[in-house]
């Protein structure tokens, strides 16, 4: 393990000076870009009030306005995991500072979306940005096919929406969340400016592991879940998970099939993540509030059962539109609708198994 690590750190320090030219040669607004969030995750009018959470003695986490952030202090510096919204990226380096004045020395992006990496144009000036390799064409060049391939999306879900009469049919309402998420994206993807994207400058696959002092942050990549490049992030030393949107906590999690995610990857990571941390870690969700392993692996629990309604389903021959009408997950009263319902992920996971993909 020591020496892909060795090769990392060298690879940090001429990426360092890589992002240093490129945050020269980009005059870079903050300004929401597409690949972005999703509709219930999109930017409110105003900044958002803030709440810092000390989980540790050098961790917390930061609520404000889209992904939960969670950031790690030690004597070599800061590492900072997601940036919300590049309007609240400011506001995410003034909480920091409340905290500490070292330097912020990383920051990693759990995975594409707007509310995630939004703020990448402020966080360059100061840190090496890192992701999985999926995140840099997902930020690069995913709007561009956004703008190709959405507009026909649109209008068929639009006209399949029109031949369906009852206002309470989950299968409706899971079409109607559809069309406000793609809608949504569609229109972040007609304003993106490539010239304004700022993407992580080192990425990598299967695992990176950061050297901070005394501490060890393992970045850590399994399988497409939330989308194709999920990345987990764990303190090791404080005993604190960061998961990025592989777990919502108290919300139907979002499987964003077109951004490359799984319903089957999902499990996969949660059962990677659930054999490596200890009982008494910290869990940091992508959205909603920190929680323990426990929950967490309640969580494994609800999409793993989920996955196994929609297998026998489509087994037992009923088409996509009866999986959704009639899969319910009574027994996981916690994960509430949201801006997607259990229908959406129904759907996701059915086409995934009648594709034959695992
Ligand atoms: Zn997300």
């Amino acid at each position: 393990m020591s020496v892909p690590s060795l090769r990392v750190l060298c690879m940090i320090s001429v990426a360092r000076l890589a992002t240093a030219l490129l945050a020269l040669a980009l005059a870079v607004p903050a300004r929401a870009h597409s690949g972005a969030p999703p509709a219930a995750e999109k930017p409110a009018e105003k900044a958002p009030a803030f709440k810092l959470e000390k989980l540790t003695d050098r961790v917390y986490c930061l609520y404000g306005r889209g992904g939960n952030v969670g950031f790690l202090v030690t004597d070599a510096g800061v590492v900072v995991v997601d940036d919300q919204y590049g309007e609240v990226a400011e506001g995410i380096v003034g909480q920091i500072r409340t905290v500490t004045d070292k330097p912020i020395r990383f920051l990693v992006n759990t995975h594409f979306h707007g509310d995630h990496t939004g703020g990448n144009p402020v966080f360059i000036k100061l840190a090496e940005i890192i992701a999985h390799h999926s995140v840099r064409p997902r930020l690069l060049e995913y709007p561009e096919t956004i703008k190709k391939t959405f507009p026909a999306k649109l209008q068929a879900i639009e006209a399949e929406i029109a031949g369906l009469k009852d206002a309470a049919d989950p299968y409706r309402l899971a079409l109607e969340k559809d069309r406000d998420l793609f809608g949504f994206l569609l229109k972040s993807a007609q304003s993106f400016i490539l010239a304004d994207a700022v993407p992580p400058a080192l990425t990598y696959e299967g695992e990176v592991r950061l050297w901070l002092a005394d501490e060890e942050v393992d970045v850590l990549h399994v399988a497409p879940g939330h989308t194709d490049g999920d990345s987990m992030v764990f303190f090791r030393k404080e005993k604190v998970l960061h998961m990025g949107d592989l777990f919502f906590n108290g919300m139907v999690p979002f499987i964003d099939a077109l951004g490359g995610g799984s319903g089957r990857g999902y499990v996969r990571n949660l059962d990677h993540i659930l054999a490596l941390v200890p009982p008494d870690t910290k869990v940091i969700p992508g959205h909603g509030p920190v929680t323990d392993v426990a929950t967490l692996r309640r969580f494994r629990s609800f999409m793993a059962d989920l996955v196994g309604e929609v297998e026998k389903a489509a087994k037992g021959g009923l088409s996509k539109t009866e999986a959704v009408r009639t899969i319910r997950m009574d027994q996981y009263p916690e994960v509430k609708p949201g801006f997607r319902t259990l229908g959406n992920g129904v759907a996701v996971i059915y086409d995934e198994v009648k594709a034959g993909r695992s």
